[in-house]
């Protein structure tokens, strides 16, 4: 890649003796070297180089209203004059598990300190309260590191989707086929399924929304098969209205969240929320002996940042209400058939998914209803060259491989307007 930063190229340099492949992440790596970022503000990142980038990565997309919205600015300096990690009970954990379970019509919530996190808890709450062992994950799903739940998550799909995790993890968790109702009938006939997890819209497939009548679909099958639906809304919990579950009228047993459930720009953002007989088995007054309880816990678990902080954004995102979505949607709506007709009008092999303020690029031949035809006729040598031009023009994504966009509130049409004219100069040039 034509790239020339020279400050990011030395941090670099250092990074790699002390971090392995010199990063944090594998997915924030890309050729010759990482950018690295001082400074964030509404749709903008800054580099150490002082190159200014319009984001459309927002923070692995948990970011909704810009970098450092003033609102969750202004609460964070407050709650400086109060701490952040006590270790006890605090007033915010109150206050946002209210949010979060008014947010989701859900009885009952718990916080983790990741989507990984939230994940591995919903699982285990789901194996104890039905009794069963059995999991069905999707082809190409994403929903973190948990062993049970790392299998089948690139193409090629038959290899190991990390070392190190024995085959005793993943023997129970059964693979499905994305937006497939009859597939999936298929692979879990006989099988005694403790649950389901699927992703309302695939995002680490390249943003691959499901089917209506296919989500429907998995709510009949798991009711008929005594077994939890868990909608893993990670990335669209907050970007949804109420979560793709309300978008979808499908309601899941358990959810999953992570991102800005913490309030978009803190770590330790996680939670699992759902029926109170389902989360009840957590409870330790009901359940007095361990034995008879799942454990969940944990040292930052409901800390007064992360808490205080994801709260002060639920209730921001419930006052806009829908108006808010509204906007922001129609943004991405635009943006969406923009690029449908660009890659139309100069006979581009690609395909633009997405929905509301989430979207992917597919330099595909076929349309990508799952990771599978997503990835098979992938065009990666075009990826690489939109990623080289829109990085040396000003403008970022993750990444190298599915170019993958997620809008906020504070993106303008000036930023919507230089994306597209990049495009079609990109396209005009490779074409
Ligand atoms: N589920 C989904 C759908 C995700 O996109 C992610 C992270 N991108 C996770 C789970 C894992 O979350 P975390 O990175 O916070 O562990």
């Amino acid at each position: 890649m034509n790239f020339n930063k020279e400050k990011s190229k030395k941090l670099f340099e250092e990074a790699k003796k002390f971090l392995p492949g010199g990063v944090t992440y594998a997915l924030r790596y890309f050729e010759p070297y990482p950018f690295y970022v001082v400074k964030a503000k509404g749709s903008k990142i800054w580099d150490v180089d002082g190159n200014e980038y319009i984001d459309f990565w927002m923070g692995h997309g948990a970011i909704i209203t810009g970098h450092m919205h003033e609102p969750i600015i202004n609460a964070l300096k407050e709650q400086l004059n109060y701490g952040f990690h006590f270790g006890w009970c605090n007033e915010w954990e109150v206050k946002w598990a209210k949010a979060v379970c008014e947010w989701f019509s859900a009885d009952m919530v718990r916080p983790t300190n990741s989507g990984t996190e939230a994940n591995m808890y919903a699982i285990r709450l789901a194996r104890a309260y039905t009794g069963k062992s059995k999991i069905g994950k999707f082809e190409g799903g994403w929903h973190g590191g948990y062993d049970a739940l790392h299998k089948s998550v690139n193409y090629p799909y038959d290899k190991p989707a990390s070392l190190g995790l024995t085959e005793e993890c993943t023997k129970n968790t059964i693979i499905l086929p994305y937006n497939d109702l009859e597939g999936v009938y298929r692979k879990v006939k006989g099988e005694e399924l403790a649950c389901i997890i699927v992703e309302p819209v695939m995002g680490a497939a390249g943003i691959i929304p499901a089917e209506k009548e296919f989500l429907k679909g998995l709510r009949e099958l798991c009711d008929e098969k005594n077994a939890l639906l868990i909608f893993d809304e990670v990335i669209t919990g907050f970007r949804f209205f109420r979560g793709a579950q309300h978008f979808y009228d499908v309601k899941p047993d358990l959810t999953t969240l992570g991102k800005a459930v913490g309030g978009q720009y803190f770590p330790g953002a996680g939670a699992f929320c759902g029926k109170a007989e389902i989360m009840e088995k957590i409870d330790q007054i009901k359940n007095p002996n361990f034995w008879d309880r799942v454990f969940h816990g944990g040292t930052y678990t409901g800390n007064a940042l992360t808490m205080r902080m994801g709260y002060e954004l639920i209730t921001y995102l419930e006052n806009k209400g829908i108006n808010f979505y509204n906007q922001i949607d129609k943004f991405g709506e635009e943006i969406i058939s923009e690029l449908k007709n660009i890659f139309e009008e100069k006979r581009v092999k690609a395909y633009v998914t997405g929905l509301n303020s989430l979207f992917a690029i597919h330099f595909t031949n076929e349309k990508p209803t799952n990771g599978l035809t997503a990835e098979t006729t992938r065009n990666k040598d075009l990826q690489r060259k939109l990623f080289e031009f829109m990085i040396n023009n000003g403008v970022v994504y993750l990444t190298p491989s599915t170019p993958h966009f997620f809008l906020s509130s504070a993106h303008t049409n000036k930023d919507e307007e230089k994306f597209l004219s990049l495009i079609k100069e990109f396209i005009n040039k490779k074409t």
